[in-house]
């Protein structure tokens, strides 16, 4: 009965994410590790909101190598120059942790393809616009946003140093890219910020996602860490939110996941399509409660890691 509903879920989540194309189910069927998924998480539309969130536009400053910059309307001050292969990688005299926040979406979904992980001949959207909230209204890629600089604030007050993939919404950069930034910054940790959505709107809860260490791209190889992050997130998410928690769903269907080559993780902080769970994802106070716990989750990661 799990086994059938993991792979009825599976399939699900590829259509369900707002920003989803029709293409992406098959994207994922090919996908050499989507059969294999362990466990699907609790509702159909869980691991759909990222992939179709996929990201493919630079953000301003981000650094990546791909030059699909157009000089966006915001910052027509970002050269091309920064997109240099040579990004710093892990910087020997930092001190400081270096935590890179990816805040899932952006204002456009970009539908082009790129593949689904290093090597692979499956090809995903490259971003969609993900999910939205049906009480406020609210976008995903808004309200990730939102608590995610809010996040970077309080990371820095904890001693890290924190590298934004996107600081607007009108940036246009694919799943792809957003991991890349994070491997060529050298990331200690790669935090991907997300919210959930389900055709169900009594579900709720929080999940985490984290490749499997069967994966057959180079990121399965920091499985452990993957999976301690996933874990130390969930926990201290769920423990300061009393959001319900879900589950840590392994995957190797992700492309943000599959490119990495940094210990990472993707947390669905709660379900816009929840009436109630929308209302609080986007309410300040709650906002801040999300905050604490996931900053808590990072602290509990590096404590524990040594272990
Ligand atoms: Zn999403």
């Amino acid at each position: 009965m799990k086994q059938a509903l993991a792979f009825v879920c599976s399939v699900l989540l590829l259509c369900l994410c707002a920003g989803c194309s029709p293409s992406a189910p098959e994207a994922v069927a090919s996908d050499p590790a989507a059969e294999v998924l362990p466990e699907a998480p609790a509702s159909p539309q869980e691991a759909l909101p990222e992939e179709a969130g996929a990201e493919p536009v630079l953000p301003p400053g981000a650094g990546l190598p791909d030059s699909e910059f157009t000089g966006e309307n915001g910052n027509p001050t970002e050269p091309p120059a920064l997109a240099q292969p040579e990004t710093p990688q892990a910087d020997p005299s930092r001190t400081k942790k270096l935590v890179v926040l990816d805040p899932g979406h952006q204002s456009r979904a970009n539908t082009s393809q790129e593949p689904v992980g290093p090597g692979a001949s499956e090809q995903k959207m490259k971003v969609s616009g993900g999910t939205q909230g049906v009480a406020t209204g609210i976008p995903e890629y808004d309200m990730v946003l939102t608590v995610s600089l809010q996040l970077r604030d309080e990371l820095e007050s904890r001693g890290y140093e924190v590298l934004m993939v996107r600081e607007t919404n009108d940036v246009d950069l694919s799943n792809r890219e957003r991991a890349e930034i994070a491997n060529e910054a050298g990331a200690d940790v790669f935090l991907r910020i997300h919210a959930n959505g389900s055709d169900d709107r009594s579900v709720s809860g929080a999940m985490t996602l984290c490749p499997t260490a069967g994966s057959p791209y180079p990121i399965g190889g920091l499985y452990p860490q993957c999976r301690l992050l996933a874990d130390c997130v969930l926990d201290e998410f769920t423990s300061m939110t009393g959001a319900r928690k879900e589950r840590v769903w392994e995957t190797d269907t992700m492309s943000g996941l599959n490119w990495c080559r940094v210990p990472v993780t993707l947390i669905e902080m709660g379900y816009m399509s929840n009436p109630d769970e929308d209302r609080k994802l986007n309410d300040p106070a709650y906002q801040a409660l999300m905050v604490q716990g996931i900053a808590n989750g990072v602290d509990q990661y590096f404590a524990r890691q040594g272990q």
